[in-house]
């Protein structure tokens, strides 16, 4: 790896995105004020409430009125995690920024460590879950994921790896240049280079309540994963039409074996074969169909260029005198059609 320069650092921005968190929000926020108390920096902390339907908005807001360090921002209504957090990086201005979970699962008691790492020199502070306890159900899935898409994608990404991380300003920039619709920012983040350290952590639970990333959401996010990091899917069709190919070729050989030892008699009309070779190939066919479906549905919803978020309010804490309070950055205004 090439010499790392050592950073140094005056302001340190944390972006939480939150969606129905009323429960275990003020305890998170307690546990974070700890561990930003002593650090020397100036610091900003970014709460996007993300559509929650719950009272969460009303609690970043009251927070934001008494604490100059906390700006809570409210997008228009539920867009999603990765959409919550580009909401933040689009408009935090620190030197370093980190973003994190608000369900207590990503730890801040990692963040000074996450810093000095940076100050290092690193300019990506990866964190990487390591949990044996975590569901059977839930961890296979998971590293399966990871190794398709790290066979079939041109961009390695660490297995476990969550959307609790640091990037120095450089890296949030490039960041912000990256407008697509279908985001996966653990592979954005990764496709973009740059030293990075890759910090182990063991997740403790959610502090209350149920994940609120429904499967569903999960599913989307893998798809946007495998099919924006990947063009194998598409080209697919090539190897399992070669396949076919060479069995054709394999039955013709077979039947003029057959023809030329004069052992015609034994060719019997064959309905199940044909049958079989029916329903894989039309099986096939479809398949690898959807997949193109799935790439022009994509490239539809990327080509209409649509905001990704949309901001309602913003509730910044009360400056103190000689700091600006932060303003939000140009959110693309590309009408909605
Ligand atoms: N979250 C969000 N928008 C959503 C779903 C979740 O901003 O539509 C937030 C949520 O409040 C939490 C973080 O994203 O701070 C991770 O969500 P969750 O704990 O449900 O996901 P998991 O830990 O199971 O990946
Ligand atoms: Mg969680």
């Amino acid at each position: 790896m090439s010499q790392l320069s050592p950073h140094t650092l005056s302001s340190l921005d944390i972006i939480i995105p939150m969606f129905n968190e009323e429960d275990g929000l003020e305890k998170f926020h307690h546990q974070l004020c700890q561990v930003l108390g002593p650090l020397p920096y100036r610091i900003t902390v970014y709460y996007v409430n993300d559509g929650s339907h719950d009272r969460t908005g009303k609690i970043l807001e009251g927070l934001a009125e008494c604490d100059p360090r906390i700006v809570a921002v409210d997008l228009s209504r539920n867009f999603g995690h990765q959409a919550a957090l580009t909401a933040g990086f689009d408009l935090c201005q620190g030197e370093a920024v980190i973003c994190m979970d608000g369900d207590g699962q990503h730890p801040p008691d990692l963040i000074p460590q996450m810093v000095d790492l940076y100050l290092q020199g690193f300019d990506i502070v990866t964190t990487q879950r390591i949990d044996d306890r975590q569901a059977v159900l839930r961890r296979w899935p998971s590293a399966a994921f990871y190794w398709l898409l790290n066979r079939i994608g041109n961009t390695q990404m660490v297995p476990g790896a969550a959307d609790f991380r640091l990037l120095g300003r450089e890296v949030v920039d490039a960041l912000k240049e990256m407008r697509e619709y279908h985001r996966f920012l653990r592979g954005m983040v990764a496709w973009m280079g740059y030293p990075s350290a890759i910090l182990p952590y063991l997740p403790p639970d959610r502090l209350v309540g149920k994940p609120t990333y429904s499967l569903r959401r999960r599913m989307q996010l893998a798809r946007d994963a495998l099919f924006s990091f990947s063009l194998i899917p598409l080209q697919a069709g090539l190897l399992v039409g070669g396949i076919f190919f060479l069995l054709a070729l394999a039955e013709v050989i077979y039947v003029a074996s057959l023809w030329l030892a004069g052992e015609r008699a034994n060719l019997e009309p064959g309905w199940s074969s044909l049958m079989f070779m029916l329903l894989i190939v039309g099986g096939t066919i479809t398949i690898l169909l959807s997949f193109i479906g799935i790439y022009v549905g994509l490239i539809f919803q990327e080509v209409k260029r649509r905001p990704i978020y949309l901001i309602r309010t913003i509730h910044a804490g009360k400056t103190e005198p000689g700091k600006e309070a932060p303003s939000p950055a140009p959110v693309e205004t590309t009408s909605p059609n």
